[in-house]
């Protein structure tokens, strides 16, 4: 493996006045997009220019850093499938000692029912998932929940149960990423870069620091890619939502290191084990679309046309409480007990970042009147963009980019050398592929 150069806050002379593909943004989407290109084609010269002076300084900061293979559309289940495929051999795609940096733990995802009628759903979407080959998935009734997870308590009448699922260091995954794709200039400390066009075709990257030339750019920078699309003259496609976490030091007797992610009923809160003695919470809790997403602008849901920046200013102080109450109430926990532990809120850590997602115009139905209906999409956006020829994007990755950024980088790349793509079914990811099977909103 050839190290790779890092520059903080370049100066003139540490710019090359030419590249061969620029990438945008060194979070998952971006350092994949790097790893796969010099896989391809080693011979690329290639930069990528980060705003942060770290790399992943985007909504990989918030995330539970968990993976998953049950994913009911096609193409997600695909590209799911390939990036597990190279986070098991680590190793061999990220270079010697990936394995342990990354440092899997395959402890699966138990999504639980509480009754008949959600058990009913994880019983067909678990059907769904046998018709994609994904026979690994199991349906487990009551008896069988208890028999393998005893500590779960019993409100739990059945589950979903994944076990090539779990989590991974995501900040070592992004540094691996960066550090395999051969002599890639990595430029960090670089917040304000546009992109240059004249022509119909993309001409290069300007920097403060100078102008880099470059047929071909790659935007890949979250829920800032829209911003630096406009530079260029184009929009793309996308809206945000700000998404919570919280990680606690302490974590109750009764939830083991061993347990898997644990996923409650609608509306879905969810925790892990971390570290030591600890746990990760989520929940895809939209409290500011409860009632008005004034001053920002909105889409008139739960979504911002524009992520506003600083996001913290958008955590809701009651959501590690709120969400502790829910998995207390899901899990039948009285006060004291379990998630209802009010330990669990000595000493945590609120995390926010946005999920960035397809808007209406690139997610839709045609309904029987030939009207068009909005629907949430959990398919990025990995493509050429249409109106401008040299400009690629890896953008909307919701609340997956790093699960699936091995995958991702490989589309990326297919795209922007002109290949075939890795899965015909990938051509799911490109702009103008509105509606997909089975592509929901799914946790
Ligand atoms: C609460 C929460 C939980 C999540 N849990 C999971 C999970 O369990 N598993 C999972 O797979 N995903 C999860 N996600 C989603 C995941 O974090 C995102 O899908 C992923 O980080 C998207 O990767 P990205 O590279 O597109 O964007 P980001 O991670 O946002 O990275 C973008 C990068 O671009 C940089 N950048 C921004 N502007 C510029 C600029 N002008 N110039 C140069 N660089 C720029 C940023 O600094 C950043 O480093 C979660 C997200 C949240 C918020």
């Amino acid at each position: 493996m050839t190290a790779s150069r890092f520059v903080v806050q370049p100066g003139p002379d540490d710019l090359p006045p030419t590249a061969d593909v620029i990438v945008i943004g060194g979070g998952p989407a971006g350092t994949a997009a790097i790893w796969a290109l010099h896989r391809l084609a080693p011979y690329l010269r290639l930069v990528l220019i980060e705003a942060s002076d770290r790399l992943g300084a985007g909504s990989s900061l918030a995330s539970l850093e968990c993976y998953r293979t049950c994913w009911p559309a096609v193409c997600m289940a695909k590209q799911m499938e390939r990036s597990v495929e190279v986070f098991h051999q680590a190793d061999e795609y990220l270079g010697e000692g990936a394995g342990q940096a990354l440092a899997l733990r395959e402890q699966g995802y138990l999504f639980c029912a509480m009754n008949e009628a959600h058990a009913a759903t994880l019983r067909a979407d678990v059907a769904r998932l046998h018709e994609l080959g994904l026979n690994h998935i199991e349906y487990l009734d009551a008896d069988e929940v208890v028999y393998r997870f005893p500590w779960l308590g019993k409100s739990v009448i059945a589950a979903k149960y994944d076990p090539v699922a779990g989590w991974l260091d995501s900040n070592a995954l992004i540094y691996r990423f960066a550090q395999s794709a051969g002599n890639a200039r990595i430029l960090l400390g670089v917040p304000d870069v546009s992109v240059c066009a004249g022509g119909g075709k993309v001409l290069g990257v300007q920097t403060p620091a100078g102008f880099i030339a470059a047929p071909a750019v790659v935007i890949a920078a979250g829920a800032r890619s829209g911003a630096i699309a406009r530079t260029a003259g184009v929009d793309l496609p996308i809206v945000v939502r700000p998404r919570q976490s919280f990680t606690t030091g302490w974590r109750h007797e009764t939830f083991p290191g061993h347990a898997p992610m644990i996923i409650g009923a609608p509306p879905f809160p969810h925790v892990r084990p971390e570290a030591g003695s600890g746990a990760i919470f989520g929940w895809e809790y939209a409290w500011r679309a409860k009632g008005s997403l004034e001053p920002y602008r909105n889409d008139g849901g739960d979504a911002l046309v524009e992520p506003v920046f600083p996001v913290e200013p958008l955590k809701d102080p009651r959501f590690p409480s709120i969400t502790l109450a829910l998995l207390a109430r899901q899990f039948g926990h009285r006060a004291g007990e379990g998630f209802a532990d009010g330990r669990y809120l000595r000493s945590l850590h609120h995390n926010i970042g946005y999920y960035v997602s397809r808007d209406g115009s690139a997610a839709y139905r045609i309904l029987d009147d030939g009207q068009r209906q909005p629907y949430e999409s959990e398919r990025a956006i990995i493509d050429a963009h249409p109106a401008l020829e040299g400009l690629f994007v890896s953008v909307a990755h919701v609340g997956h980019g790093i699960m699936t950024a091995p995958a991702a980088g490989e589309i990326l790349a297919s795209r922007v050398l002109g290949l075939p793509l890795p899965d015909p079914s990938f051509e799911d990811f490109s702009f103008n592929t509105a509606w997909v099977e089975y592509d929901a909103a799914v946790l």
